[in-house]
């Protein structure tokens, strides 16, 4: 199919200002980028949760499976490894993918699934009307929380570090053009693709004053550098008024979990092998 209109003509309910447009609008810009650069549409999968990110697959007009509550991951990742050939994209929400689902999300970074998983992080569960998520700053009001939350939110970028994960990037959807980039790398990189976007909730976290005069891109950042990425990981914690690095923080090549179960395998140290073998053709 060629010059497919990318958008459907399902009615769209998102609140105005909710940064979903933007990441939905995208997606759409990728999609037909792809296109014109001769990629079939046909195989890219797009795996959506439960909550205000996951109405994408309504409104997007590309393949697409809509998952259960934390359930995105493990669909993506039945998808991937029963046709390698297709591009899989998870789109998730905050509380979707760091709460119900966060074990799905730490297991398939540790195995390397060839995957690109982008998260909607809002900070608020909007669809329900604003209980707070893993990321909500300390003290934040919401339904649940009417004298502020008491919890400490959870730094999603750190996370990823230590479980392995092979790309590791945050965006923010007031910066549509460096989002665009992320994206497309993110789906391009061999392996387990992490990006945490900033996404504004106009109804529930409304937080474009706190993250624009914040957000900024480390000049000279050598992504391959797992050091300097854990210090800009944790230069902002969610919660402090500290500035937030966006861009890709972290980049390293390593076989996937498909690669690594292909090989034949007769007796423990073999597979080890094999495996450090793969590491070492890539590197
Ligand atoms: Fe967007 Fe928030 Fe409205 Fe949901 S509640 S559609 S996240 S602005």
């Amino acid at each position: 199919m060629t010059g497919r209109n990318l958008i459907t003509d399902v009615q769209n309910t998102w609140c105005p200002g909710c940064g979903n447009f933007t990441i939905q609008h995208t997606l759409k810009a990728l999609l037909a980028e792809w296109e014109k650069e001769g990629r079939l549409l046909d195989n890219v999968v797009l795996v959506t949760g439960i909550g205000c990110h996951a109405k994408i697959a309504d409104y997007l007009n590309i393949n697409s499976f809509y998952s259960l509550h934390g359930r995105t991951i493990p669909v993506a990742t039945g998808i991937k490894l029963a046709n390698p050939d297709l591009t899989v994209i998870c789109c998730c929400g905050d509380g979707d993918c760091y709460a119900e689902g966060l074990d799905h999300l730490v297991f398939a970074a540790k195995r390397n699934i060839d995957i690109a998983v982008l998260v909607h992080d809002n900070r608020v569960y909007g669809l329900t009307t604003g209980q707070y998520t893993p990321t909500s700053p300390l003290g934040f009001k919401g339904k649940s929380t009417p004298s502020g939350t008491a919890e400490l939110p959870l730094n999603p970028l750190e996370l990823m570090l230590a479980c392995g994960a092979t790309f590791i990037a945050r965006g923010y959807t007031k910066k549509m053009d460096q989002l665009r980039t992320l994206i497309r790398e993110g789906v391009m990189h061999k392996g387990f693709s992490f990006i945490d976007v900033l996404q504004i909730c106009a109804t529930f976290f409304p937080a474009a004053d706190y993250y624009t005069p914040r957000v900024y891109e480390p000049a000279d950042h050598d992504p391959t550098d797992f050091g300097k990425a854990c210090l800009l990981a944790r230069e902002w914690d969610y919660n402090s008024d500290a500035r937030i690095a966006l861009g890709v923080l972290y980049r390293k090549s390593m076989p996937g979990f498909g690669e690594r179960i292909a090989v034949p395998i007769k007796t423990a140290s073999e597979r080890e092998q094999a495996v450090r073998d793969i590491i070492a053709a890539r590197i």
